[in-house]
């Protein structure tokens, strides 16, 4: 058994797996770019193409614009049929 001094350290962290916490951001040549979790798609991290949070902690939404009105017009339409099938279960 060969005691090297050169044995990769196994707490450098494994690749891809600590990303999955981190946001998913990348600097490119023309500045930083963000994933739309969504569409898994990098568009560039400004508020042109990604809405800030709604919570305003100075963060960028993880979908892109688009993405963010697709999302929100499913969920009003999910809180739509559930508020109708309300109304005619209590009609
Ligand atoms: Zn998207």
């Amino acid at each position: 058994m060969t005691n090297s001094p050169m044995a990769p350290t196994e707490t450098a962290g494994p690749s891809g797996e600590s990303s999955r916490l981190a946001p998913k951001l990348r600097m490119t040549e023309y500045g930083p770019e963000k994933l739309c979790t969504r569409c898994n798609e990098w568009w560039p991290a400004d508020e042109e193409f990604f809405a800030p949070d709604a919570q305003g902690s100075g963060q960028l939404f993880h979908y892109c614009r688009a993405c963010r009105v697709e999302w929100q017009r499913s969920q009003r339409d999910k809180k739509r049929a559930a508020t109708a099938g309300a109304m005619e279960k209590a009609a």
